[in-house]
């Protein structure tokens, strides 16, 4: 048993089958990637398991307990926590503030905005945040404004932000999207150092085969829907039903 486990997802939207008997077994501690062609439903699937979208049909177990039916803070609260396509961190607020908003909803297990102002003097929401920024390689960079900071180094502290939350899943919908190599080379590495320090599992959505090959130990292959192969990166090289999926891009 996965600490995840999907079956015979199904999801349409009007005539559209975005997702058709979606299957995915994710090991505990393991980096588990989701390759596949554009509108090949990667995004749509991720959306499932963080409650963002509820399936037609099937079923979603994290952990041997259905995320079915759970709100996406709830779901969050069990252990998921995914980092989204475009960065989402607050620009107008330096990356030490950005930082501290995760430190500070986890320990309450509740969030409002107007409590930031608050937080400043809680010196243990301080001192946690200062540490995942040390863990980030962040720290020099906590007064700067979040805004002025390059795509790799928002990625990065959007990822930080994640982990202060403390999950036993990490989601990452195509994190290095629109990069220049050397950013993505840094985001590899960073996940790689993520996976060595800590107890997680990373299921990573991406198109970038240099990435996926780079860190995944198996890769579902999704097309139009459904999963075609799943298997170790070594077996999806060169796969006749991969490229077969990847031709026409
Ligand atoms: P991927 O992430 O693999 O590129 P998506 O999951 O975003 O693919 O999309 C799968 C298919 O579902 C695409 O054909 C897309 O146009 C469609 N789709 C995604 N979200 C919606 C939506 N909210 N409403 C209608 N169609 C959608
Ligand atoms: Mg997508």
């Amino acid at each position: 048993m996965g600490i995840l486990e999907v079956k015979n997802v199904n999801k349409r939207f009007g005539g559209l089958k975005a997702l058709s008997e979606v299957n995915l077994s994710v090991a505990e501690n393991s980096v588990h990637a989701i390759i596949g062609p554009n509108g090949a439903g990667k995004s749509t699937l991720l959306n499932v398991l963080v409650g963002k979208l509820i399936p037609d049909t099937g079923s979603v177990m994290f952990d041997g307990q259905s995320v079915l039916g759970r709100t996406p803070y709830e779901i969050n609260q069990m252990g998921i926590s995914r980092v989204f396509q475009t960065p989402e961190i607050f620009g107008d607020l330096t990356v030490m503030e950005n930082m501290m908003i995760p430190c500070f909803a986890r320990r309450d297990g509740s969030f409002e905005l107007n409590a930031l102002t608050g937080v400043s003097k809680q010196v243990d929401i301080r001192e946690k945040a200062e540490q995942m920024l040390i863990d980030m390689n962040m720290i020099d960079k906590r007064h700067m404004h979040s805004a002025s900071m390059s795509r790799g180094d928002k990625r990065r502290l959007e990822i930080g932000m994640c982990l202060a939350q403390e999950p036993r899943l990490l989601l990452l919908d195509e994190p290095t999207a629109g990069m220049a190599r050397a950013d993505t080379n840094n985001t590899i590495d960073l996940l790689k150092q993520i996976k060595a320090e800590r107890d997680i599992t990373i299921a990573i959505i991406e198109h970038d085969m240099h990435v996926v090959f780079s860190l995944a130990e198996r890769i579902t292959v999704l097309a139009q829907g459904t999963p075609l192969v799943e298997d170790v990166p070594a077996k999806i090289k060169g796969h006749p039903k991969v490229r077969e999926a990847y031709l026409g891009e």
